[in-house]
């Protein structure tokens, strides 16, 4: 292996850019050592979208209206959706936080070729805040041993999230009050979440408790309509966990997710910008019109340039049409469910199959989304110790931290980057699924 290589794996061990493979045995997240280049234009243009997107979900997901028409029919064979949209329904519009992400990647579909088209807005559990930070700086570090076709673009993603959500520890106004991190029992992405309890802690004096929803149903209760954990009152409640059919397998931990939604804490995020974020929900405000309910005309008309083509699979002749055009292009679609997390999408002939065999009401619960071609380029892999060069595409995700206080929205700003760089036969992108490689954006010349 090339030298420069292995100073890299150092860099990565020694300073935390870490996980749990699935064996649980200790690895370095897996990384590319080949910035992805972006136009400055184009960067400009995502950074000063973030906190426009960031307000259009926060509008969105206090629609009821527009949650209960598009949400609604998907419940009839979600059951998952549904239990959410009941405890929607159940629960007051109060204080809440975004951290949010919005993916894109870079098309070379049509007219448009070059332009970012958006892959999802993610609104629950985004991961990477502190690896992609790490990941910046090892980059730095390394800057001149890579080949990079640009300047680095900074990323301070970790820092801004945790001073945000401090500042939600500090309006809450309590004393001693905590962060509460809804986590999974078991976590490969583990060093991802303690990086940012670890900060709370030694920057800000603020202690993280973390459980998983069935602990909370066991140990929390309301008082003053606080939520109480362990003597402690919970400021806000973060969510790493809660966003998967899995997390609540046991009946038991929906009992926790009711108790944190009927308390004061302040969430991030709601069940109303969970529901947002739903890929429906997407689907829907891509149509003509449909963001100028929400935004101005100018903001809207920037947004929906980012919109791939989304399809309704249902009854209707439009839904029929887009069904038989999927079956005769299967290489030009993607079906997707309404889940989360990676490896739940359809592809191929998987997908062909799939709308032959559901009934129009499971369809109901898909959105068939055009695929969105990406630029190819050479980039150097590094996964479990070792080293290749591979053809590979990225995905960029920008994050955004959002404070709604219930009236209004008072904090709305971009807060740095994700970047996943896999091998272009790869139809997913997760890391921890084992699909991309960490990687960072580097800005080339005007
Ligand atoms: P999840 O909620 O599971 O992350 P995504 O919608 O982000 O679902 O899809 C997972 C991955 O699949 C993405 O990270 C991306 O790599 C790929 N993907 C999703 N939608 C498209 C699309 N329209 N065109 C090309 N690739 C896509
Ligand atoms: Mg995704």
């Amino acid at each position: 292996m090339e030298p420069y290589v292995t100073e890299a794996i150092d860099f990565a061990l020694t300073n935390g850019l870490i996980k749990y493979n699935p064996q649980f045995k200790l690895t370095h997240a897996p990384f590319c050592l080949s910035p992805h280049a972006i136009q400055p234009r184009m960067l400009e243009f995502l950074v000063a979208s973030t906190p426009v997107f960031n307000e259009l979900m926060i509008k969105v997901g206090s629609d009821r209206e527009l949650l209960e028409e598009t949400l609604g029919p998907v419940a009839r064979t979600d059951r998952f959706i549904g239990s959410l949209l009941d405890i929607y329904r159940k629960t007051e519009i109060s204080h809440h936080l975004q951290i949010s992400r919005n993916d894109f990647l870079l098309s070379i579909n049509g007219s448009q070729a070059g332009e970012p088209k958006q892959v999802e807005f993610n609104t629950i559990s985004n991961s990477f805040l502190y690896l992609t930070q790490k990941m910046y700086q090892l980059h730095k570090y390394m800057e001149n041993h890579m080949c990079c076709r640009g300047t680095l673009s900074e990323n301070n993603t970790l820092n801004d999230s945790v001073a945000m959500m401090a500042e939600i520890v500090r309006y809450y106004d309590v004393e001693d009050a905590c962060v509460l991190m809804v986590v999974q029992h078991a976590e490969q992405n583990l060093f991802d979440q303690r990086g940012i309890e670890y900060k709370l802690r030694q920057e800000y004096g603020i202690v993280t408790i973390r459980k998983t929803l069935e602990e909370i149903a066991e140990s929390a209760s309301i008082r003053d309509g606080h939520l109480w954990i362990d003597g402690r009152v919970m400021a806000l409640t973060y969510f790493r966990a809660g966003y998967t059919p899995a997390d609540y397998a046991a009946e038991k931990a929906w009992e926790g997710r009711v108790v944190i939604e009927n308390s004061s804490t302040v969430k991030c995020p709601s069940v109303g910008m969970q529901l947002a974020g739903a890929k429906k929900v997407q689907q829907v405000l891509a149509r003509p019109r449909m963001l100028e309910r929400y935004l101005s005309e100018s903001q809207a008309s920037d947004l929906s340039r980012t919109f791939a083509g989304m399809y309704d699979l249902d009854e209707s002749v439009e839904g029929q049409l887009a069904g038989e055009l999927a079956i005769r292009n299967p290489d030009r679609y993607v079906l997707k469910p309404q889940r989360e997390g990676g490896g739940n999408n359809l592809y191929d002939q998987e997908m062909v199959k799939a709308i032959q065999s559901m009934s129009m009401d499971e369809q109901k619960a898909y959105v068939l989304m055009e695929r969105i071609m990406t630029p190819q380029e050479q980039s150097v892999l590094v996964v479990d110790h070792v080293s290749e060069e591979a053809s590979t595409v990225s995905e960029i995700g920008r994050y955004g931290v959002c404070f709604f206080d219930g009236q209004s929205i008072k904090i709305n700003k971009d807060s740095g980057y994700l970047v996943r760089t896999k091998a272009a036969d790869q139809n997913e992108g997760g890391v921890c699924a084992g699909y991309a490689c960490l990687n960072s954006l580097c800005v080339e010349a005007p």
